[in-house]
């Protein structure tokens, strides 16, 4: 069967108005662009919906890549005909003969949207099935567990008919719900709370901190391919590259080991901030799952957190770690998150990190730091450097330019999808 549109459904855009327009129209342009490597395409909006004419190409290519557009709940490849019975007969029987395997039962569900068309759904239930029966004798209703689903949707724009739903990634259009920086380690879980942010409308900019050369080129190499990987979802994506090195050599000489994470976590946070306040972001995504690891219990999680008021968004909070390693598979970054290479935090680990951390000691010993602390913090900052990346390649940008960067751009593009692990 070779089809000739597809019917592409929005997702969690409940809302109403001229801002439901402005996001449908969000959408619109993320899917042209995610779409762009497919010239002959051709676009038509709708109420909550697309639909993408094909015009001569490849309904598996383009799906491949409308699965993972946020905000897309599902679609499905449609024959288009007017609003007339004979019409829909014909068409619905010829899909019907031209699926592969035949299908032995089928039932048919309409929704008429339009209702000044002349039959009401019941009514064309029947009308349809009688046509399908009487022209395939081999073919059986059977409502319960039909092998094929024939679906009539009748709205203003035309009558839509198909058989195949697919699934999309839902969500929200990526950056309609604003930006966040995101705390990207190289471990399993940042770059899967990294793609739940992106699903749910945020765009996002990955912050890394590298303790250089204690920590090693390809750790940081690691990190980058994890941003590469989260940019097939988004189009792009910036990460900042901290120089860490000389705030841990400091708080691990410090006395304080036992606080060294603590420490370690509240002033990536103070840096973070004043990345997004540069960048535009009003939140910070880290992977935190509650009760992981030390700094991941809730006493740990309250310490850290009171050193920023932006607030910390932690997808995975309450997620098993078996859950949070399937995503990774699915999203392609589980293989790159296993690589051996050390990350900056667990070269510096305590043999007895604290559970329970004292804010109150936590708050004394950063008063000692403080003045050395401020100007470290400072260099950091001055010293990040920022990669773009994307599926077309990277390209470094020097702090100036950083000040001076646009805000996050959205869309996938064609060129961007590669295959790795599985994909949905
Ligand atoms: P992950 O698998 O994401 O590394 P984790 O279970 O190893 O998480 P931690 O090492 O405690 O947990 O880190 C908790 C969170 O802190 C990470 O998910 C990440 O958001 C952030 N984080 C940790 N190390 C770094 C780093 N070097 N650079 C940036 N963010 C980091
Ligand atoms: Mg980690």
């Amino acid at each position: 069967m070779t089809y000739e549109m597809i019917l592409v459904r929005f997702g969690e855009i409940t809302i109403k108005g001229r801002n439901r327009n402005r996001f449908e129209k969000m959408q619109l342009d993320q899917i042209q662009s995610v779409l762009g490597g497919f010239p002959a395409l051709t676009y038509e909006r709708a109420y909550g919906r697309v639909y993408v004419r094909l015009n001569g190409e490849s309904y598996e290519q383009v799906a491949a890549l409308l699965k993972n557009i946020f905000g897309i709940v599902s679609f499905s490849p449609v024959v288009r005909v007017a609003h007339d019975l004979q019409e829909i007969r014909e068409a619905s029987l010829a899909l019907l003969q031209g699926m592969t395997p035949a299908p032995r039962t089928f039932k048919v569900s309409v929704k008429r949207g339009w209702k000044q068309f002349p039959h009401n759904s019941i009514e064309m239930n029947h009308l349809v099935g009688a046509h399908l029966l009487r022209n395939t004798p081999s073919l059986k209703v059977d409502v319960r567990q039909p092998e094929a689903e024939l679906r009539i949707d009748i709205q203003y724009e035309g009558t839509f008919i198909y058989c195949v739903v697919e699934k999309g990634a839902a969500g929200f259009p990526l950056g309609m719900n604003g930006k966040a920086m995101l705390l990207l380690s190289g471990g399993i879980d940042s770059p899967v709370a990294g793609w739940m942010a992106m699903r749910k409308g945020l765009a996002i900019e990955a912050v890394h901190f590298h303790s250089y050369p204690f920590t090693s080129e390809q750790a940081k190499d690691k990190v980058v391919s994890l941003a590469k990987r989260l940019s097939f979802y988004s189009g792009r994506i910036r990460l900042h590259l901290v120089p860490f090195t000389e705030i841990q050599t400091t708080l691990a000489q410090s006395g304080h080991d036992s606080l060294i994470i603590t420490l370690m976590r509240r002033i990536m946070l103070r840096i973070t901030e004043q990345l997004a306040e540069r960048n535009g972001a009003l939140a910070i995504v880290t992977g935190d799952s509650l009760g992981q690891v030390a700094s991941q219990t809730l006493v740990s999680m309250n310490v850290i957190g009171r050193a920023t008021v932006l607030p910390l968004l932690r997808p995975l909070v309450m997620m098993d770690k078996q859950d949070i390693i399937d995503h990774a598979h699915r999203i392609g970054t589980y293989s790159t998150s296993i690589l051996p290479y050390e990350d900056c935090c667990t070269l510096f680990v305590p043999k007895n990190p604290a559970i329970h951390p004292s804010l109150k000691t936590v708050e004394q010993v950063e008063a000692k730091l403080a003045e050395s602390m401020e100007r470290m913090i400072a260099e950091a900052v001055e010293g990040t450097e920022v990669v773009v990346l994307s599926g077309k390649g990277e390209q470094k940008q020097s702090v100036a330019e950083d000040r001076a960067a646009p805000p996050a751009e959205s869309g996938v593009s064609a060129a961007s999808v590669g295959s790795e692990d599985d994909w949905f």
